[in-house]
């Protein structure tokens, strides 16, 4: 039978056609008055997307750069930081953080809970409190969200003057990231995620305390020095050869995000494709994996006892071509990930439910009466959501 490959993969995510159009048209030399021009609009539209007046610059890397750029940028060797960590990516922040020398207060809890005040609350109090604090807005390797605003509000009670570090790289255009009201200092995207384009291109945006704060900073830093990229991408240009195609793309894909309602109209897409895709597990008697609060970028879904997840991935890719996620790291083999971040719709959330309930009950553990009632849940979310209307009705 013929089959279409698609991911449905937390990064990289589906691609947009006209980001893929715009990369393979462009053909522009970077030092032009032409590219110049494509790279401003594009930083004006990231701007808006992330609903900030912080600068927001563009690195060529994958999203990790922009971790490691943040933190290197305000940070001195032996500085004390305080890392959230519930996760293979809160990792990323302690091992990034031990790399440059710096000493790292952990705070840790079991994958799959979220971060609140709690968490912070008497860790940022004294003379010799950390100055930094580093958390992920969305936890992608557990489809676990941390909650900023409070991580921020309870951070900045005790430190008027902590640097909010934010992994935003799932984080932004899934849930709520008020980046200027809730005073994050940095929060880091990237391009495979929710704005729908190749992997290669990370973005992040930059308060005044940040840029205050990068005059005294002393950890080594070349490639990723943002004062420089900062002076460079005010007159449209980039310190180094920039991602030409990646930035063509880019700019596509925010236009068209820009027609769904900016980056809050991403967000609820992607909120309601994961409630609906919850719906059905509670139909089926699935759990998504771990406590905390649902992030609208993945589900991460627990596999029935005995079932190894590795074997639902090769059932979903081989007669579906339907690319999902195994866990990472010592959660592999527990759950499959499936995203909702990005350029996916409802029809293709309900018809990955329908192959998983295929691949289930091919591995006896869905009984055949089953099959449809997951779907059946989604579809009535659906209903609900949109009021029951008719498609007939109201276009
Ligand atoms: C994908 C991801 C990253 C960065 O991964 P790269 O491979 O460096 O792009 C970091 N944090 C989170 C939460 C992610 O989902």
């Amino acid at each position: 039978m013929l089959k279409k490959e698609r991911l449905f993969t937390p990064g990289p995510t589906a691609l947009l056609p006209q980001a893929q159009a715009a990369m393979a048209a462009m053909t522009l030399h970077h030092r032009t008055a032409e590219f110049r021009a494509v790279v401003t609009q594009t930083l004006q539209r990231l701007q808006r997307f992330l609903d900030t007046r912080n600068e927001v610059l563009l690195l060529a890397s994958s999203g990790t750069g922009a971790m490691e750029a943040a933190l290197t940028n305000v940070t001195s060797p032996g500085e004390r930081v305080l890392v959230l960590s519930a996760g293979k990516f809160g990792e990323r922040w302690e091992k990034l953080a031990q790399a440059y020398g710096l000493l790292v207060d952990l705070v840790q809890l079991p994958y799959g809970e979220s971060f609140g005040a709690a968490q912070v609350k008497g860790r940022l109090s004294g003379a010799n409190a950390p100055g930094v604090v580093m958390v992920q807005a969305s936890e992608s390797s557990t489809g676990c969200k941390h909650d900023i605003e409070a991580i921020a509000k309870a951070a900045r009670a005790e430190k008027a003057d902590v640097l909010i570090l934010v992994d935003g790289i799932t984080g932004v255009g899934t849930q709520a990231l008020e980046i200027d009201a809730w005073e994050l200092d940095m929060v880091v995207g990237g391009s495979q995620k929710a704005v729908m384009m190749a992997p290669g291109l990370a973005y992040l945006s930059v308060s005044e305390r940040a840029w205050a704060a990068m005059e005294a900073a002393k950890t080594p830093r070349f490639y990723f020095d943002l004062r420089r990229e900062r002076k460079s991408q005010a007159q449209g240009e980039t310190a180094f050869t920039p991602a030409i195609g990646l930035i063509a793309a880019l700019n596509a894909a925010l236009e068209y995000i820009e027609g769904l309602g900016g980056r809050a109209g991403l967000t609820a897409n992607a909120e309601a494709l994961g409630a609906a895709t919850r719906a059905a597990l509670g139909a089926l008697g699935l759990k998504r994996f771990g406590q905390g609060q649902p992030s609208g970028a993945l589900t991460a879904i627990e596999m029935p006892a005995g079932l190894d997840a590795g074997l639902v991935v090769k059932g979903l890719r081989q007669q579906f071509g339907s690319v999902v996620a195994n866990g990472q790291g010592e959660m592999k083999g527990q759950m499959i990930r499936v995203a909702h971040l990005g350029y996916y719709d409802f029809a293709e959330t309900l018809s990955l439910i329908a192959q998983l309930e295929i691949v289930l009950a091919q591995l006896g553990k869905l009984e055949t009466a089953k099959l449809g009632t997951g779907v059946a849940a989604a579809q009535r979310y659906f209903l609900a959501e949109t009021g029951g209307q008719k498609a007939s009705a109201k276009g």
